[in-house]
C-alpha cells in the first residue's frame, strides 16, 4: 500500500464517520467522506425556527476527552462542567437533584429517600471499579482481534469477570442495592442510556452512572451541534472532501477483494472503506449478504424515540437543562417499549432545555423544549395515532407536575419519530443506539469494526462495536484508525 497517498472512503458523516476521517487524514491517507444527506452530523442534528434552536437528537455528553483528541488547539471547543446533572420528579412528588458534586448527590438522596448517603457512595465505588475492569476491554478495545483481546492485562480483569455483575440485570442489582423505588428507577433509568431495558440489561451497566456521576456530564458552550461543527472543521483542514447529497449505493468486491464504492452510476477506487452506515443498512443494500443480516436481525434493537420540540413562550425557572419526570410504573413501561412494541399510557418524560445553556437558542424570555420519550423500534405501528395520544399524555403530566397549562405557551412546534429517525439516518427501525443490550452476550455479537476476509473494510458507528452513543461511536473510530494504521505500516 502506498504509505502517502492510499485512498480512504468514508461513508457517512455521522460521529463516528467524522472521527474516522479526521484520524485516518492524520495517517496521511486521502479521505473522500460521502454523505447521503445535505449535511453532516447523522443523528446529531440542528434546526432553527421562529427565532429557536433545537438540538435534535443527542443531549447528553460525556468523555468530552474522546472529542478533545481529536481537534486541534485552535479548534478545541469549548464545553461546561455541570454542576446540576438531572432535576428528578417522581410520581409521588418527590424532587430529586443530580448534583455533580457526588457527596452532594449522596446527601441529596438521603435526605429525599432516606436512602444513607454511604449506600449511594458505596454503589458509584463499585460502579467505578467495574468500569476500569471493563472499559479496556469492552469499550477501548477490539475484542473480536484475539491478540488484542489476550492480552496479559486483559485476562487479569476477565478473571474477574464474577465481579462484573453480567449474569443479574440492572434492575436486580439496583433492586439489591437501594431499598427505596425511587432511587432504584434512578439507576435503572442507565439502561436508557444506550436504549436498553433495565429489566433485561446486565448489571454490568452500573458503568453509565459512573460515567455520569463521576466522570461528569457536560455541555457544549454553543449546543450539541457544535460538536459536529469542530469536527467538520477539522477534517476540512487536513484535507477531507465531502460530498453531501451523495449516498453510496454498493461496495465494490471482486474475487474477494474489496475495490471501491459505486455512487451517481459510478465506481470510485479505494483501498480502505470505513462505512459508518447502519450495519442491518449496510448488509442489505450496499453489500448483501443474508446470513449476516439474518445474525444481525436477531439481536434486538435499541428502543427509538418519540421527541417534540416546542418553542416555549415564557421561562421556566424551577427546570434545569437536564429535567426527568418519572412514570409510576417503570416495568410496565419497558414491558410495552420491547415486548408489546407499543407506548405506555404513563410514559416517563424527558424535558431538555438547551436555552438554559445556551442563551440565543430561544428569544429573550422563551425557552426551547426538547420533550422525549422512549418509544418503542419501528415495526409498522400508527405513529401519527401514537404521536397524538403521547402527546395528550405528556401534556397532562407535566401541566399536573408543573401546575401549568403548557399547551398555552407553545409558540412553535414539531416533532421526530422512529419513522423520520430511520428515514434520514439510515438507522434499522428507528433505533437510537444500534442493537440493545437487552443480554449478557449483546456485547460480544455486535458487528467487528472489520472483516477478516475483506481487507480494507472497516466498520464505525452505533450499530458496531463497542456500541451506540458518541463516546462509544468516537471509539470505534479510534479503534479502526489504529488497524489501519497497521496496514500501512505493513
Ligand atoms: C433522539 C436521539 C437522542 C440521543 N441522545 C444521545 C445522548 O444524549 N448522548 C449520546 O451520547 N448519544 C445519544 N444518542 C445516540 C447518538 O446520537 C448515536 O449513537 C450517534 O450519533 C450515532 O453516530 P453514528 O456514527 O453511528 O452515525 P449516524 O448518526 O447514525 O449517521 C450515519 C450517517 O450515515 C449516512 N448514510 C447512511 N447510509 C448512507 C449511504 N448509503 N451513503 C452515504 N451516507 C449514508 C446517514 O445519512 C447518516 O448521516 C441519541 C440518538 C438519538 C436518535
Amino acid at each position: 500500500m502506498n504509505k502517502n497517498r492510499s485512498k480512504a472512503a468514508v461513508i457517512g458523516a455521522g460521529i463516528g464517520g467524522l472521527a474516522a476521517a479526521i484520524r485516518l487524514a492524520r495517517l496521511g491517507l486521502q479521505v473522500d467522506v460521502f454523505e447521503q444527506a445535505a449535511y453532516p452530523g447523522g443523528k446529531i442534528r440542528e434546526f432553527r425556527q421562529a427565532g429557536f434552536r433545537f438540538d435534535m437528537g443527542p443531549s447528553l455528553f460525556t468523555l468530552p476527552g474522546l472529542a478533545d483528541e481529536l481537534l486541534d488547539d485552535d479548534l478545541k471547543f469549548d464545553y461546561r462542567k455541570l454542576e446540576v446533572i438531572t432535576q428528578y420528579c417522581f410520581e409521588d412528588g418527590t424532587q430529586l437533584t443530580a448534583f455533580a458534586d457526588v457527596k452532594r448527590f449522596a446527601d441529596e438522596v438521603a435526605q429525599k429517600t432516606g436512602v444513607p448517603a454511604s449506600r449511594v457512595l458505596n454503589y458509584l465505588k463499585q460502579a467505578e471499579q467495574i468500569y476500569q475492569l471493563t472499559a479496556p476491554v469492552f469499550i477501548f478495545n477490539s475484542f473480536h482481534r484475539l491478540g488484542k483481546l489476550l492480552t496479559w492485562a486483559n485476562l487479569k480483569r476477565l478473571l474477574q469477570f464474577f465481579r462484573l455483575k453480567a449474569f443479574s440485570t440492572l434492575h436486580q442489582i439496583n433492586a439489591k442495592a437501594f431499598s427505596d423505588e425511587r432511587v432504584v428507577q434512578l439507576f435503572d433509568r442507565y439502561a436508557t442510556y444506550n436504549g436498553s431495558n433495565p429489566y433485561k440489561t446486565p448489571g454490568t451497566l452500573t458503568v453509565i452512572s459512573h460515567l455520569e456521576h463521576q466522570l461528569g456530564a457536560y455541555f457544549p458552550k454553543r449546543g450539541m451541534y457544535q460538536i459536529v461543527d469542530s469536527l467538520v472543521e477539522q477534517a476540512m483542514r487536513l484535507g477531507v472532501q465531502f460530498h453531501f447529497s451523495t449516498p453510496v449505493t454498493q461496495l465494490l468486491v471482486r474475487n474477494g477483494q474489496l475495490k471501491g464504492i459505486r455512487l451517481n452510476g459510478m465506481e470510485r477506487n479505494f483501498e480502505v472503506v470505513v462505512s459508518d452506515v447502519d450495519i442491518h443498512q449496510f448488509y442489505s443494500k450496499l453489500l448483501p449478504d443474508k446470513r449476516r443480516l439474518d445474525k444481525i436481525k436477531r439481536m434486538e434493537p435499541s428502543s427509538s424515540a418519540l421527541i417534540f420540540y416546542w418553542g416555549m413562550k415564557k421561562r421556566f425557572p424551577k427546570l434545569d437543562l437536564h429535567n426527568i419526570f418519572f412514570s409510576k410504573n417503570y416495568k410496565e413501561e419497558f414491558a410495552c417499549l420491547f415486548e408489546k412494541k407499543t407506548m405506555t399510557n404513563d410514559p416517563t418524560v424527558y424535558v431538555f432545555i438547551s436555552s438554559k445553556e445556551v442563551k440565543t437558542d430561544a428569544p429573550a424570555g422563551m425557552e426551547n423544549w426538547f420533550v422525549m420519550v422512549n418509544a418503542p423500534a419501528n415495526v409498522g405501528q400508527d405513529w401519527e395515532k401514537m404521536k397524538t395520544e403521547v402527546r395528550r399524555t405528556i401534556l397532562k403530566k407535566l401541566n399536573r407536575l408543573l401546575g401549568e397549562r403548557l399547551e398555552e405557551q407553545i409558540l412553535f412546534e414539531d416533532a421526530l419519530d422512529p419513522v423520520k429517525i430511520e428515514d434520514l439516518t439510515g438507522s434499522f427501525q428507528g433505533a437510537m443506539y444500534g442493537s440493545s443490550s437487552n443480554s449478557p452476550f449483546a456485547a460480544f455479537n455486535r458487528h467487528a469494526n472489520f472483516r477478516h476476509d475483506l481487507p480494507g473494510l472497516y466498520f464505525v458507528g452505533g450499530s458496531v462495536h463497542p456500541g451506540g452513543g458518541i463516546p462509544l461511536c468516537l471509539s470505534s473510530a479510534k479503534i479502526v484508525a489504529e488497524m489501519v494504521e497497521e496496514k500501512i505500516k505493513r
